[in-house]
């Protein structure tokens, strides 16, 4: 039976940590966060993040905006943000509307107050294995739980199922960045049961349940990221827990693995960057 990389513990631990970190802070850190819409998971999602830097003493303020508002007068609020020294950090939730064009919203962040790792400019430095302002949230958070279980990924066949530009890519880039020799899988490839078998880390970004026993080699160390809903509608990951976890060596579950870590990234980021400002303001 596989053990647990459990995300919920190491969260725990983190966060205390970084709380008295934080207490002893006289100016408290600031995340603002900018939300588009009625998207029942992304208001879910805002709210776990806010209550989760409350909790902690970051100070954390939402602005809502309706669906059809208009491309400027988001940018226009995230240049106010860039400009305001009591801002430290800014988050655009995604998905945006579609007529809203994403990139150029999420380039518009200043790349100091980048606390996702999306904008053009932190990109391109991780791509070029330059440290960027902060890392990624999810990949930052799947490598703490790698870290915290002694798990190496130096030499190791890291394969990566999804590309997108929240967690697939970055996340190979930063296994290929810890000396792995990465395959990244999509929609698109051929015989996925082959390659995933020759996996010695599976990371698997999805969205749908795909994952199943005889697609993993016994060994295999895997990370599940999906969120989506199993056939009688209970959260669920990409990977079928019950059977995998007889053949992997470590398994993160859904709940209680990623997600948490990724939450904890993003108030590791918040704090960071906060520290940065600090700094260069002396
Ligand atoms: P996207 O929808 O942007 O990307 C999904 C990726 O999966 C795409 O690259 C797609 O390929 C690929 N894909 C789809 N179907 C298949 C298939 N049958 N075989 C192989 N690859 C496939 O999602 P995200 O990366 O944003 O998120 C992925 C999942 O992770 C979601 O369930 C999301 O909710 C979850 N998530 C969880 C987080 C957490 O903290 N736990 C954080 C962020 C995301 P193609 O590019 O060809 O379309």
């Amino acid at each position: 039976m596989a053990i647990i990389l459990d995300g919920k513990k190491l969260r725990d631990k983190l966060l205390e940590e970084l709380k008295l970190k934080i207490d002893r802070l006289s100016e408290k850190p600031c995340l603002a966060v900018i939300l588009v819409g009625d998207d029942t998971p992304s208001r879910i999602y805002v709210n776990n993040k806010k209550r989760a830097a409350e909790s902690l003493g970051i100070v954390s303020e939402v602005f809502e905006y309706p669906g059809n508002v208009a491309e400027e007068e988001i940018i226009k609020k995230i240049q106010e943000l860039n400009a305001d020294k009591s801002v430290n950090a800014i988050l655009v939730q995604l998905p945006l509307p579609e007529h809203i064009n994403s990139r150029r919203v999420i380039n518009s962040i200043s790349p100091e107050k980048d606390v996702d790792c999306f904008t053009d400019t932190n990109t391109g430095k991780l791509f070029a294995g330059q440290p960027p302002a902060v890392y990624p949230c999810t990949p930052k958070g799947i490598l703490l739980l790698l870290d915290e279980y002694g798990i190496d990924l130096d030499g190791k066949h890291v394969v990566v199922v999804g590309r997108s530009n929240i967690v697939g890519k970055p996340m190979s880039m930063m296994a290929l960045n810890r000396n792995a020799t990465v395959t990244v899988c999509h929609s698109h490839t051929k015989n996925l049961a082959k390659i995933t078998k020759t996996a010695e880390v599976l990371i698997s970004a999805v969205g749908e349940v795909l994952i199943k026993e005889d697609m993993v080699v016994k060994g295999c160390i895997v990370i599940d990221v999906g969120i989506s809903k199993n056939s009688v509608g209970k959260l669920c990951g990409d990977v079928d827990f019950n059977s995998v976890s007889k053949v992997a060596s470590y398994i993160s579950p859904v709940p209680g693995g990623v997600g948490p870590m990724t939450i904890t990234s993003l108030m590791l980021n918040t704090y960071d960057l906060y520290c940065e400002q600090k700094k260069r303001s002396l």
